[in-house]
């Protein structure tokens, strides 16, 4: 029955008898964590034949024959560029393969808007009085943090369950100061949505005021099924910009770092030919080039999008029963309470859930005194604000499928807890 049309003697007496196991709980003493979008060891350890993939005996060249222990070829390897745009179903010559961490990459391209601008506007975003980014919200929060890092506004978007609402996003596009939008098209952090096929079409169709607007376009789970037998389906951004005749409006990012090593694998960067070759122009004052004997590894233990997929498919079967095992809980605790809400991603990294306004800091405190971490509330918005104070980030990648089972338990008491005394102040 939902709370709010439970009697209000009744309501006490559940919120007492909730209390009441929460004591209990807290004193088993749990140390839990649900807020680490990271993969497990046992994920970890399925990259560990990657390093078998090159030997100290191995010649160090890339298919071109180019000494890849050496300095050069800045924008990558061919077969790690090929790799790279294959994930990212884009063409190879329009992927420069970067470091470790593609974030380092989309900062580097904000920097660089900021310092000297992109083709198409009037230099520096530094010149600009005001220098606003769009950031669909919930969010990944170090999108957020690197737009407020440089000085920029941020304005909050909301996501739809397709994708930015994109009524917005035209809107906002029409002032000048606007000069980029994050977007996490595929398994969206950390709402899992997909972008609909007509969210996609209307980012490539935007016409905004700054000629050198950019759509930050981060593909970071674009293979990340959590079953491949039903993967969603990202419309392809380039081949629509292509039709739009606005190629240069984005930059697209991806990495490794959920396929083989957070931190250990390569990243990539897709755009038009006048956005690379002015990047390179920056970047090449900033390095000679990133490392290609981690590419030429990561070609060589994934020579092709099959290998990836079949690679995939082994990180699917470890998290599939992870995410299984809290939404189970979810449904099976708050399921018609009307007290909660969840999404059910296809994949990605997350589980968004919203509990009822004004309680999602209460349920996290109540979690944490009771020995279970959950991301901070607010976390997923810009500034960390949370106008509804109702949304949590759960990660449940990290633990082991019974500590994820046991943390999703408590918090689902949580949340009754913090919803009962919600509904009972407001009698
Ligand atoms: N982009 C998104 C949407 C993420 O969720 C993450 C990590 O959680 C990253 C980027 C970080 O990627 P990298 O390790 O390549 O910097």
């Amino acid at each position: 029955m939902k709370y709010r049309e439970m009697e209000k003697d009744a309501l006490a007496a559940e919120l007492s008898g909730l209390n009441a196991k929460y004591v209990s709980l807290r004193e088993a003493g749990f140390k839990l964590d649900l807020s680490r979008g990271k993969p497990g060891a046992d994920q970890l350890e399925l990259s560990m034949p990657m390093f078998d993939a090159l030997g100290s005996s191995d010649a160090m060249l890339a298919e071109n024959g180019f000494d890849c222990r050496n300095y050069g070829l800045l924008e990558g390897i061919p077969e790690a560029r090929r790799l790279m745009a294959d994930i990212l179903e884009a063409d190879p010559e329009e992927v420069l393969v970067g470091g470790n961490s593609s974030l380092n990459l989309m900062h580097d391209c904000v920097s660089i808007g900021f310092i000297h601008g992109y083709p198409g506007g009037n230099g520096g975003w530094h010149k600009a009085d005001k220098v606003k980014f769009i950031c669909p919200a919930p969010g990944y929060d170090r999108h957020f943090s690197i737009a407020e890092h440089f000085g920029f506004e941020l304005v909050a978007v909301p996501m739809l369950s397709g994708g930015p609402d994109m009524d917005a996003v035209e809107q906002l596009v029409r002032d000048p100061a606007v000069k980029g939008v994050w977007c996490v098209p595929k398994y969206s952090n950390p709402s899992g949505v997909t972008f609909s096929d007509e969210t996609v079409r209307r980012m490539a169709g935007l016409s905004p005021a700054a000629g050198d607007f950019r759509i930050f376009w981060d593909n970071a789970y674009a293979v990340h099924d959590l079953y491949p037998e039903k993967p969603d389906v990202l419309l392809n951004l380039p081949d629509e910009l292509k039709k739009t005749g606005k190629q240069d409006m984005a930059l697209i990012f991806t990495s490794t770092a959920k396929i083989t090593f957070p931190g250990g694998g390569i990243s990539a960067m897709c755009a038009s030919p006048a956005n690379i070759s002015w990047l390179k122009k920056h970047y090449s004052y900033q390095t000679i080039c990133f490392d290609k004997i981690n590419m030429l590894r990561h070609a060589k233990f994934l020579p092709d999008l099959a290998a990836v997929k079949e690679h995939m498919k082994k990180h699917a079967a470890i998290l599939a029963p992870k995410f299984a095992a809290v939404l189970n809980t979810l449904e099976s605790e708050l399921g018609g309470l009307g007290v909660a809400s969840w999404n059910s991603p296809n994949g990605g990294y997350f589980i968004s859930l919203d509990v009822m306004d004004g309680c999602a800091k209460r349920v996290v405190a109540l979690c944490k005194d009771a020995g279970v971490t959950l991301t901070g509330a607010g976390a997923t918005f810009p500034y960390g604000i949370d106008r509804h104070d109702a949304n949590i980030r759960l990660a449940p990648t990290f633990a082991t499928p019974d500590e994820v089972e046991k943390a999703a338990e408590l918090l689902c008491l949580c949340v009754r807890i913090a919803a009962a005394e919600k509904e009972l102040a407001g009698r």
